[in-house]
């Protein structure tokens, strides 16, 4: 595949309304030395703020944290046990995100620090929650940069890797594009370093057996994620609707380089993750309430308007924030949609204009009582 046309696919990256971007720790923390790569981040840093200057939201996740700490506290090389890694994350990730706050904050971008363990991904309220602050944050134009918590995450209820990790974030926060920064460019259908025939792979559109296979290939001595991470990684952000790029970050500007034409590996969805989240609402095959809506109200959703708490008539059945509602207008299901308001405070706002939400509520809440991302129209 010749460089101009990974460039036309770099378009990818380049047109993400949101994009992750996970950096590894072989790529942030010298081998030897333990230290930052402090000189290298500063270019992905650029890179990074000119992403943003694009408009585009971004999340960083990155690894690092147990890399960096172990140096501190005089650990061994060698395999750690979990209560020294975690110790060590702890240690090292406090200089973590001083030096993300700092590099970024000198581009003119802010820092979020968000820990994350595997519970705020896997159980629903926690996933809510965790996904409304990331929106928020981007919203503000914040950069979320995430890793694990892994001070408190135990080995059952860890993820271990970031790559899984960056694309269960890209997943909750709905990301077009996730690049997987690493020290190889990509996916070989061989280890690349032992066998002198081993193809690489520009881009993937089914991760079958043949793939799986292809990801017993090189670890490297830092990080703990290796191809086989990164293909439960394409996994998921595929089946969300994401497209998923493993590149090189042994070079400066990995971003640009990228967006340049040099070669890197793409898992491409055949869809995207605004139509994956519509899919799975209107599949809901029990929602728990049902709102009815006026005429006016049925009209602006025609017009892919979100569904104000004015519109409202009649807020039926039990339900809280983030669960499937009907939409029924005249007696007719028109739409469903994820509730932004319990069942309880949805009835309080209902035929009320969306300024009086904090009046009736004690609490500022959304203006939506269904935002239009999160409805979809029947027959749609
Ligand atoms: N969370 C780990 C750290 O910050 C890294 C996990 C990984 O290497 O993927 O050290």
């Amino acid at each position: 595949m010749s460089q101009s046309e990974f460039r036309a696919r770099a378009r990818r990256l380049r047109d993400a309304r949101r994009l992750i971007v996970k950096v590894g720790s072989a790529l942030l923390v010298d081998a030897k030395t333990g230290r930052l790569n402090r000189a290298w981040l500063e270019t992905l840093a650029d890179d990074l703020a000119e992403a943003a200057g694009r408009g585009q939201q971004l999340i960083v996740v990155s690894s690092g944290a147990i890399a960096l700490g172990r140096r501190h506290l005089g650990l061994a090389a060698g395999r750690l046990r979990l209560e020294e890694s975690q110790a060590a994350a702890a240690v090292g990730q406090i200089r973590l995100a001083r030096a993300w706050q700092e590099i970024l904050e000198e581009r003119g971008l802010a820092v979020a620090q968000v820990l994350l363990t595997l519970e705020d991904t896997e159980v629903r309220r926690r996933y809510l929650n965790a996904r409304a602050t990331l929106n928020t944050l981007l919203g503000l134009g914040a950069v979320p940069v995430i890793n694990e918590n892994d001070t408190v995450a135990t080995a059952e209820i860890r993820y271990g890797d970031n790559d899984r990790l960056a694309a269960r974030v890209a997943q909750m926060a709905s990301a077009e594009c996730v690049v997987l920064l690493s020290d190889i460019d990509g996916l070989y259908s061989a280890d690349p370093g032992r066998d002198p025939n081993a193809r690489f792979l520009p881009e993937i559109r089914e991760i079958n057996d043949a793939v799986e296979a292809m990801a017993s290939g090189p670890t490297s001595g830092v990080g703990s994620g290796g191809m086989t991470t990164k293909i439960a990684a394409a996994r998921i952000a595929v089946a969300a609707g994401s497209s998923l790029c493993i590149a090189s970050g042994r070079r400066p500007h990995p971003l640009r380089a990228i967006l340049d034409g040099e070669r890197c590996s793409w898992f491409l969805p055949g869809t995207t993750p605004l139509a994956m989240r519509k899919q799975w609402i209107a599949g809901t095959l029990k929602p728990r309430g049902r709102l009815a809506i006026d005429a006016g109200a049925a009209a602006a959703l025609g017009r892919g308007k979100s569904l104000l708490p004015a519109g409202v008539v009649r807020v039926s059945g039990r339900f809280e924030r983030g669960d499937t509602v009907s939409v029924v207008a005249d007696g007719r299901e028109i739409a469903r949609g994820l509730a932004a308001y319990s069942s309880t405070d949805a009835a309080l706002i209902a035929g009320q204009r969306s300024a009086q939400i904090e009046s009736l509520l004690g609490y500022s809440g959304r203006e939506e009582l269904i935002h239009r991302d999160d409805l979809v129209m029947l027959g749609e």
